[in-house]
């Protein structure tokens, strides 16, 4: 498969991208190409420019914080993966990323690109929406931050006006007291998961839950925050029979038809599975995080 003929820039600065994505309405931003490329390859995007962002300095680098990790946008999924400091800051990090795809797919990928790209079935969205993230984005009348809850519309669609662009995503380091974990179930390592939940507890020194922040991916027409499940766990020790209760809750949230991967009766199936089993080690990892 070959891709159509396109104009093709090299920005340096984002100033001069988002001018480059200003003056060309038929244009798309180039970042490590793992998406973009298939639908270029298959013919299913055609743009007239691709501007490719990849040498902009200003969108390199990853600072770890007191409060948060800012990845900007040409950040690779694999450093990221394998960063000691944002995995000390906050580790769901590498336990999503070990997730997406293969390691030559993460090697070139970036963290922003797939956040943007908003696959409903991608990883990345559901961790910016269980960690409450935020995206920051430069377009021509300047910046803005977009949070997480706001970003995700439709499956490959975000609140991103045509013309803006993700500059860096923004995600708090792991609360006091809180534990984590993701868990997914697809048909071949490395593929998109039929489903995946991400959760996030912590625990108060009675061992109840003061905060669950859960969400998913692969369930619906975006990756989604699962509310009901949280508002069961809220203020319980986490026992089996709430952990049970807030699953069925969440099996609740699918809305995926059925398709050739998976009926919506066996999505929820593995959702009610995947949350019981993320909440326990999440439960488990916070109770360990508090002891020590
Ligand atoms: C074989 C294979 C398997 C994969 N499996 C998975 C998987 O299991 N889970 C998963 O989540 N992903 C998977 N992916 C996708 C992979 O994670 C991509 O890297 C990611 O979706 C896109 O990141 P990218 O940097 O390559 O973006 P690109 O492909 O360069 O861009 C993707 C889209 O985002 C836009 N974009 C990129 N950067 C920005 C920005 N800074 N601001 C605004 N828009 C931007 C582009 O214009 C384009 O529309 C897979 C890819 C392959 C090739």
């Amino acid at each position: 498969m070959k891709p159509p003929l396109f104009d093709y820039v090299t920005p340096e600065s984002v100033e001069e991208a988002v001018a480059a994505r200003a003056a060309e309405e038929d244009s798309v931003l180039l970042a490590g190409g793992q998406s973009l490329l298939a639908t270029l390859n298959f013919r299913i995007a055609n743009p007239a420019l691709l501007i490719d962002i990849s040498r902009i300095a200003a969108l390199k680098g990853i600072d770890v914080g007191a409060g948060e990790i800012i990845i900007r946008a040409m950040v690779r999924q694999r450093e990221v993966e394998l960063s000691d400091a944002v995995h000390g800051a906050n580790p769901l990090l590498r336990e999503v990323l070990q997730k997406v795809a293969h390691t030559v797919v993460r090697n070139r990928g970036t963290i922003a690109g797939s956040i943007a790209h908003a696959d409903a079935a991608a990883e990345l969205p559901a961790m910016l929406l269980a960690t409450e993230g935020v995206v920051d984005v430069q377009g021509p009348g300047g910046t803005r931050v977009i949070e997480a809850s706001d970003l995700f519309k439709f499956h490959l669609t975000t609140s991103l006006a045509g013309d803006e662009m993700i500059t860096a995503v923004r995600i708090p380091n792991l609360a006091p007291n809180t534990g984590w974990s993701f868990k997914e179930f697809a048909r071949r390592r490395g593929d998109y998961a039929l489903a995946g939940i991400c959760a996030l507890v912590t625990l108060d020194d009675n061992g109840r839950c003061t905060k669950a922040r859960l969400s998913a991916c692969g369930i619906a027409s975006t990756a989604v925050r699962l509310e009901s499940a949280e508002a069961e766990l809220a203020g319980s020790t986490l026992d089996e029979n709430t952990i049970a209760r807030a699953a069925k809750a969440a099996r609740d949230c699918v809305t995926a038809a059925d398709d050739s991967q998976a009926s919506t009766a066996y999505r929820r199936h593995l959702v009610d599975t995947l949350t019981q089993r993320t909440v326990a080690v999440a439960r488990d990892r916070a109770l360990e995080r508090r002891a020590a």
